[in-house]
Order: C-alpha cells, then structure tokens, then sequence
C-alpha cells in the first residue's frame, strides 16, 4: 500500500492517504502534550508502544464483536486502517475515579465507582472539548440518536471485554476514552487509538500509573511505564 499525501498531523498521530480512497495510514509520534497543548514534551519510544498496543487490543475486540478501523500493522509506528468520518466526540468510560471526574465531584481518586459512568466531551480543541450530554449532541447534529446508542453500547461491551483481559495482565483499567466513525457504508465503528495515553492504567497490586499521568503530573517514568504496557500485553 502506497502512502500519499499527509492529511493531518494531530498532537500525537500523523494521518496519511493512501493508493485506496478507503484506505488511511496512521503514524504514532513520541511528542506528548497535556492539558490540550499546555505542555508539551517527548515520551522516547511511546510510538512504538501506542501503535502496537492499539493493534493488540483492536485485534482482541474484533474477535469479540466489535468492529474497528484496524487493517494492518505496517510497521512499530504505523497502521493501515479504514477511513471514517470521525464523529466529533470523546467517548469516557471510567470504573474507578481519577481526574477530572475526581476533581469535578469531590471524590477521592481511587475509589471504585459503584456504576459504570460513561460521558461526552465534544471533540474541539478552541473550545477546550466541553462535557456534552445526548441533549447537545442532538442539538449539534454531530451523531442521530441511533448512532449515539449503538456507540453507548459497543463502549459498554469494550469496557467488559478490555477490563477483563487487561486485568488477566494484571492492569487495571480505571478510564479511558474512545472515538468512533462512520464507515464507507456509514456504519459505526471504532477508530482511534486504545493505549496508554488514551487510558488510566494501573496496577493491580500497587495502584502504579502505567499511563500518562506520570506525564501529566511531572511524576516521571513514563518511557518504562509504556514498556511495561507493552511487555504485559505482548510478551515484548
Ligand atoms: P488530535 O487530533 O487530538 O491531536 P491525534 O494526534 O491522535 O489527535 O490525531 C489523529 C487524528 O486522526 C484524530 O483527529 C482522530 O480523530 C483521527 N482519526 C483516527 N482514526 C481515524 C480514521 N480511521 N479515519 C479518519 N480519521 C481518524
Ligand atoms: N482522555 C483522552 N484524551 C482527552 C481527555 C481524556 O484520552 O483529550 C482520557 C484520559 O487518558 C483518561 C480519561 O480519558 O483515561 C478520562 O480523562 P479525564 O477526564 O479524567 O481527564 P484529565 O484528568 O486527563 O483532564
């Protein structure tokens, strides 16, 4: 597969064309950035560890139903997945919490959620990607309220079926953020990425971040923390 012309370079991926019109190719960067672009920095060898981390687990997902971008891994950096028209939204699954949710409801980061809390924020970096109920999505137009249920319900089957393996891994998976697309045929499906910078990872035993907190919050240890991720899940 011939790669084209870049399309878009994000604050952590490249997206490229390709010879196919369905056919992108996407390129894991080690650049990191928090609090949308306030910070910023490298994660030596992060490119490598999201690109094959988001393959695994979209290989495990297919197999249990949910359909996905992933075609092909190229290479450690890059992938060859299906084209989709992102729907602009950031889809939050969290089971434990941590962050924003913590911070927004006065709760102690650690403590397990007693239900499954999915939210939306709307995908627009001038905006600062603002929390979005089914009400605004609506009045936005972004996704019809179809689109929006058979989202709600893939991120809930993802959930159960990530937590589980992740956990057999000896990882928690405390939150994480998804995103889906419409297909040539418009249909719904998972796009993006699933990794260490998308999802709050810990350890089982000692509640250790294996994620980008260690970033986010100066703590360091991230380049290991990545390859940690990656030995767990792929014995590499
Ligand atoms: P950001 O745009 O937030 O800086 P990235 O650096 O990860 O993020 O850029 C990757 C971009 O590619 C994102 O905007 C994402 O929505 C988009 N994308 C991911 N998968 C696909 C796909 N299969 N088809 C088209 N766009 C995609
Ligand atoms: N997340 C993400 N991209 C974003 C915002 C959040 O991948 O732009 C992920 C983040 O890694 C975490 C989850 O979504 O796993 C919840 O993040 P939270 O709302 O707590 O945000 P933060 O604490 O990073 O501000």
């Amino acid at each position: 597969m011939e790669k084209r012309e870049l399309l878009y370079e994000g604050k952590a991926k490249k997206v490229f064309k390709t010879d196919d019109p369905n056919l992108y190719i996407v390129q894991y960067k080690d650049d990191a950035t928090a609090g949308n672009g306030a910070k910023r920095g490298t994660i030596r060898g992060k490119g490598v560890v999201n690109n094959l981390v988001t393959n695994h687990l979209m290989r495990m997902l297919e197999q249990k139903g949910i359909p996905t971008h992933y075609v092909k891994e190229l290479s450690d950096t890059e992938t060859l997945v299906k084209k989709v028209q992102i729907i602009p939204l950031e889809v939050i699954i969290r089971n434990v919490a941590a962050g924003s949710l913590a911070k927004r409801l006065g709760m102690e980061e650690g403590t397990k959620l007693s239900k499954t809390v999915l939210e939306y924020c709307y995908k627009d970096d001038a905006l600062g990607d603002p929390m979005v109920n089914e009400y605004h999505i609506a009045a936005l137009g972004v996704a019809t309220p179809e689109e929006l249920a058979q989202i709600a319900e893939y991120s809930m089957k993802i959930n159960h079926e990530l937590g589980e393996y992740l956990k057999s891994a000896g990882i928690e998976l405390v939150d994480f953020k998804l995103e889906f697309g419409r297909d040539s045929e418009g249909k719904v499906i998972l796009a993006d990425e699933i990794s260490p910078d998308t999802c709050r990872f810990w350890d089982v035993k000692t509640h250790a971040h294996l994620d980008k907190d260690l970033f986010r919050r100066d703590l360091g240890g991230e380049e290991e923390a990545y390859r940690e991720v990656l030995h767990r899940l792929l014995g590499k």
